[in-house]
């Protein structure tokens, strides 16, 4: 990601990113492309980096969203592709319960079949009544099959949420919602799905919200 600082040279960079900022959302969205840091540093970051608009993510919920990612990938079926993606959702009920919900990659051996690690985790959220969407954090990379100068290559890239698991997370995002990217190096890229996937189409283009969406209340 090209940012205006080099958030990973010094957390300097990043205090100055955030002096800029109102918000933490602003320093996402606007001052930067998301914040790049290495997980432990993050604990160290003013709580106000942890804010996101109303909604406060803490550094715990954060580190633990990236540790259920990884332990999804472990069920990775990716026997094609040998590419292993986690994800995690952390999700809120109408109830106000929240839960963190994983999910792996899917392949099939008619590759249009295969489902990304995100969708499999989105859908297995919403099956379960966990329909608001707070943010989510995905792992990815090759196993040891594949050459090391692919793997070096691909390390080097943050693995974000391909086109389709960007469109199906947005139709569950009632609030804003933040999505972390992890390397398996310990940094974090943490950003927001209205940065990935600017003026998406959505429920609300349709006059829906899906959070109040019940389907046992429809009215004909
Ligand atoms: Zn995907």
């Amino acid at each position: 990601m090209d940012f205006r600082f080099d958030h990973m040279a010094s957390t300097d960079n990043i205090l100055a990113d955030l002096k800029a900022s109102k918000t933490a959302m602003e320093l996402v969205i606007g001052a930067g492309k998301g914040l790049e840091i290495a997980l432990p540093h993050l604990r160290k970051m003013p709580d106000k980096i942890l804010e996101v608009n109303s909604y406060r993510v803490t550094y715990g919920e954060i580190s633990e969203l990236v540790a259920g990612a990884r332990k999804a990938r472990e069920f990775s079926y990716a026997p094609y592709s040998h590419f292993n993606v986690g994800a995690s959702i952390f999700a809120e009920n109408k109830s106000g319960l929240f839960a963190r919900i994983g999910g792996c990659n899917v392949e099939n051996a008619s590759y249009g079949e295969t489902k990304c690690a995100e969708r499999v985790a989105a859908f297995k959220a919403v099956s379960e009544g966990f329909r608001k969407f707070h943010a989510f954090a995905v792992v990815g990379g090759f196993d040891d099959s594949i050459s090391k100068d692919i793997r070096r290559a691909a390390q080097k890239e943050y693995i974000t949420p391909c086109g389709a698991c960007r469109q199906v997370t947005n139709e569950f995002e009632a609030n804003p919602c933040l999505v972390i990217i992890a390397r398996d190096t310990g940094e974090v890229l943490i950003t927001t799905l209205q940065y990935l996937f600017p003026c998406g189409f959505g429920p609300r283009s349709l006059g829906m919200d899906p959070a109040r969406y019940d389907r046992h209340k429809i009215a004909i």
